[in-house]
């Protein structure tokens, strides 16, 4: 067996987290960062906020959520990034876009007050918010995702957007308790290649090992070339974040409605 090599590292886009951070999504970076320590494998982060050009390359995207105010502060600027976000994402790297960032990250997001809110257009999917008086998507919710070696993933959720899957789009998971994409048709964010948006807040890689050990396999990957021995973790147990998401699977199972797909 090659032993990968030493000093390997990511590089990580942060989108807007100084906008972009409800329900502690910047904890996601944190995890991140402790979960790839473990790995040995080190991090550079590049903050890219408004006013900010990308860089010329990373391994790894993350945006977090925010309300439709701070949405409209970036969803131009994110909107002029999309030819680039695109092409990141066509190209393996590894993202995950959150709530509000995930709407952002699809085609368009109608707010509450009826603005269409441009999007980068990485996911095939449109977000609509419901008229006034509607009910807001909120509570724990858990699915069953549909990347590989990820199964159960466990957050919380509270947005008034219902997300749409277009033609080409692949849900991320599958709801078991709780609202996904639209309370509707039992969809949980979209999958593209390596890159994840979703509705689930948490923050969510600190309770999600198994997806956050996806994301920084799918970073090596996309850094080192599929086949390359520095490409390689090791599977190491979590049993930390392990207990955190087996308690708020517990919670979301108690409290949380078993989905039932809406019949029109
Ligand atoms: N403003 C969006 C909605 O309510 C996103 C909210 C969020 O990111 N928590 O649908």
């Amino acid at each position: 067996m090659t032993s990968p090599a030493p000093g390997r590292a990511i590089r990580v886009v942060t989108l807007y987290d100084d906008v972009m951070n409800v329900y502690a999504d910047r904890g996601n970076l944190i995890a991140l960062k402790a979960r790839a320590a473990e790995h040995g494998i080190g991090v550079e982060v590049v903050s890219v906020s408004l006013g900010n050009p990308l860089p010329d390359d990373t391994d790894l995207v993350l945006i977090g959520g925010g309300q439709d105010r701070e949405q409209r502060r970036i969803a131009d600027e994110l909107a002029a990034h999309g030819p680039r976000l695109r092409g990141w994402a066509g190209a393996g790297t590894a993202m995950l876009a959150v709530c509000g960032g995930f709407q952002l990250f699809g085609r368009w997001y109608r707010d509450a007050s009826g603005i269409e809110l441009p999007g980068a257009a990485v996911f095939d999917v449109t977000t609509l918010a419901p008229g006034p008086g509607a009910a807001r998507c909120i509570g724990d919710l858990l699915a069953t995702a549909e990347v590989e070696g990820v199964r159960e993933v466990v957050g919380f959720e509270n947005h008034g957007g219902r997300t749409y899957l277009g033609p080409t789009a692949q849900p991320f998971a599958r709801v078991e308790y709780g609202h996904g994409n639209n309370g509707e048709d039992g969809t949980e964010g979209a999958v593209f290649r390596n890159a994840v948006g979703t509705y689930l807040h948490g923050s969510l890689l600190p309770k999600n090992p198994a997806l956050l050990d996806w994301l920084i396999a799918a970073a090596l990957r996309h850094r080192y070339g599929d086949d390359a021995p520095e490409a390689r973790i090791e599977s190491r147990p979590a049993p930390f974040a392990e207990r955190a998401h087996a308690a708020s699977a517990a919670v979301a199972r108690r409290r949380s409605p078993k989905f039932e797909p809406v019949v029109k």
